[in-house]
C-alpha cells in the first residue's frame, strides 16, 4: 500500500514537473493555469505551483523561505509582468524565455521592467525544477562526462561554480550553460539577468542555462544569514541532476 502510494505520488510529482516545464515553453496565454486562482490578478503569464511542498528540500533550504520565494517573490515578478505588457497583446501571446531572448523587440519604455520581472519570472520557474528532494550527488551519463571534460572533473566544476555565485556582488545568480557550440561554461549574472538575454555585444550568442543558483538575499538570509557559502553547499545537496540532464540532453541543436 505504501509502496504504491509512494509510486503514485512521485508520477504525480513527475507530473507536475512535466507541466512546469511545458508552460516555460508554451505560449503565455495557451498555458493559462487555471489552478491558481488564488495568486492575485490574473495575466497571461502565470505563476507556475512549486513542483513539490515548501518544506520539501528541508533541512537544506527551509520552507518559509521557499513559501516566502515562491509565493511572494516570484509572484511579484509575474504580477510586475504582466502589469509591464498589459497594453502589448503581441508580447502577451510570447513565452517568457522568447520575450526575454529578444529583449530589442520590446518597446524601449517597458525594456527594464520586462527584463527584470520576464527574467525574474523565467529564472525562478527553472530554479524550482532544478532542485528536489532526492536531488544532490553528481550527475551521470553524457553530463557527467562534458562536464568532466570542461572542468577537469565534478570537484572543479564544483569549485568553479560556487566561486561564480559567491563572487556575483550584491544580487544575482551563477549559472552552468551551455552555448550553441555545446560548449559549457560557468557565468554569472546579475539582478534577474538571465543567459538567454543578449545582454553582452562581446558574446554574440545567448546561452542556454542548465543549472543556476539564486544568490540574493531573499534566497537565503533567513536560514543563513550572510553566510552565502554554506547556502550555495546547501544547494548542492539538492540539485536535480535529472532535470539538469534533459535540460543538457534536449537541448536546441
Ligand atoms: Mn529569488
Amino acid at each position: 500500500m505504501m509502496n504504491r502510494r509512494r509510486a503514485l505520488k512521485t508520477a504525480a510529482l513527475a507530473a507536475a514537473s512535466a507541466a512546469a516545464m511545458t508552460r516555460l515553453t508554451l505560449s503565455a496565454q495557451t498555458a493559462a493555469s487555471p489552478s491558481r486562482s488564488s495568486s492575485g490578478p490574473t495575466g497571461p503569464f502565470q505563476l507556475p505551483d512549486l513542483p513539490y511542498p515548501f518544506d520539501a528540500l528541508e533541512p537544506h533550504i527551509d520552507a518559509r523561505t521557499m513559501e516566502i520565494h515562491h509565493d511572494k517573490h516570484h509572484a511579484a515578478y509575474v504580477a510586475n509582468l504582466n502589469k509591464a505588457v498589459a497594453d502589448q497583446p503581441e508580447l502577451q501571446k510570447q513565452t517568457v524565455e522568447g520575450l526575454i531572448r529578444n529583449l530589442d523587440a520590446v518597446p524601449e519604455k517597458i525594456r527594464t521592467a520586462v527584463r527584470n520581472n520576464g527574467g525574474g519570472h523565467f529564472n525562478h520557474s527553472l530554479f524550482w525544477l532544478m532542485m528536489s528532494k532526492s536531488g544532490g550527488g553528481e550527475p551521470k551519463g553524457d553530463l557527467a562526462r562534458a562536464i568532466t571534460a570542461k572542468f577537469g572533473s565534478f570537484v572543479a566544476f564544483k569549485d568553479e561554480f560556487t566561486k561564480a555565485a559567491l563572487g556575483q556582488f550584491g544580487s544575482g545568480w551563477a549559472w552552468l550553460t551551455i552555448d550553441a557550440n555545446g560548449q559549457l561554461r560557468v557565468e554569472a549574472t546579475a539582478n534577474q539577468n538571465s543567459p538567454v538575454m543578449a545582454l553582452d555585444p562581446s558574446k554574440p550568442a545567448t546561452s542556454t542555462p542548465l543549472l543556476g543558483i539564486d544568490v540574493w538575499e531573499h534566497a537565503y538570509y533567513l536560514k543563513f544569514q550572510n553566510r552565502r557559502a554554506d547556502y550555495i553547499a546547501a544547494f548542492f545537496n539538492v540539485i536535480n541532476w535529472d532535470f539538469v540532464t534533459e535540460r543538457f540532453t534536449k537541448r536546441p541543436a
